[in-house]
């Protein structure tokens, strides 16, 4: 299948290049600093949390599996349902449960400091996508796990959950001006609303958490749709305008005692 094979990798590229060339031609934004700086670093940081979720994620889920498999847990144990039902539902219980980390990484201080690492990007564009620390992807794989274990959802409806929400990642971040965005943002998680949670203002930062349907944020009141998005601060209020930090520095920051 497509998402479990090296064919994703086409599908990838085919997708990025398409989305290059959106963001040159109907740019959400204008203002830009850095920009080789900033592909290179997160270039860097998508090549060292690829190599650790390669070893970790999938291979901890079969463990998982493998030890708890004859226990009676998971609810798709319980109820037989056809086979696309339970692709479906998967589907969206695996999309909220990245609505629910995504707002742990914001609200836990200890999580924060492995997401600050993707917040403190001081342009947002397709780029911005790949810049996770690994230390995030780490937890994260456990935080999946349990979701797993809980819904003893089948290995490969996560795999394709992977495949498409990874383009969703790199669609709401990329810096597109997207014409039916405001028709489209009440479904799905647009560039506009996902530039929002980038913001430097605090309360635009802990808004817009979702990351496929955005009406998680509907549904727990957290949706902000800012009517102007022109002169948006993006990056960390702790780091300045034209602040472009070493990669090295950057990656310790979640093991230092204190960053700024
Ligand atoms: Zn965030």
């Amino acid at each position: 299948m497509i998402y479990d094979s090296y064919i994703k990798y086409y599908f990838l590229i085919g997708f990025l290049f398409l989305i290059f060339y959106a963001e040159k031609k109907f740019p959400l934004r204008e203002a830009e600093f850095f920009r080789n700086k900033r592909f290179l670093m997160n270039f860097l940081f998508a090549a060292t949390s690829y190599i650790i979720a390669r070893v970790f994620s999938y291979p901890i889920i079969y463990v998982f599996r493998g030890l708890f498999g004859d226990i009676h847990i998971g609810l798709f144990k319980y109820i037989h349902l056809n086979y696309l039902y339970i692709l479906l539902i998967s589907f969206i219980i695996l999309d909220y449960s990245q609505y629910i980390w995504h707002r742990f990484n914001h609200i836990i201080p200890f999580f924060w400091r492995f997401h600050k690492v993707h917040h403190s990007d001081s342009e947002l564009d397709s780029s911005t996508a790949f810049r996770f620390h690994f230390g995030e992807q780490f937890f994260s794989q456990f935080f999946r796990f349990i979701v797993v274990i809980l819904f003893f959802i089948p290995l490969e409806f996560v795999l394709i959950y992977d495949f498409i929400s990874l383009f969703f990642i790199i669609f709401h971040h990329s810096n597109i001006k997207f014409k039916y965005d405001n028709i489209f943002s009440n479904l799905i998680v647009t560039p506009y609303i996902h530039t929002i949670h980038h913001s430097k203002e605090f309360n635009e930062l802990n808004s817009n958490f979702s990351v496929i349907f955005s009406f998680w944020d509907r549904i727990h009141r957290t949706l902000n749709k800012r009517p102007d998005i022109s002169n948006i601060k993006i990056g960390l209020i702790e780091m300045s305008e034209r602040d472009a930090k070493q990669f090295w520095e950057i990656f310790f920051w979640p093991f230092k005692k204190k960053i700024f």
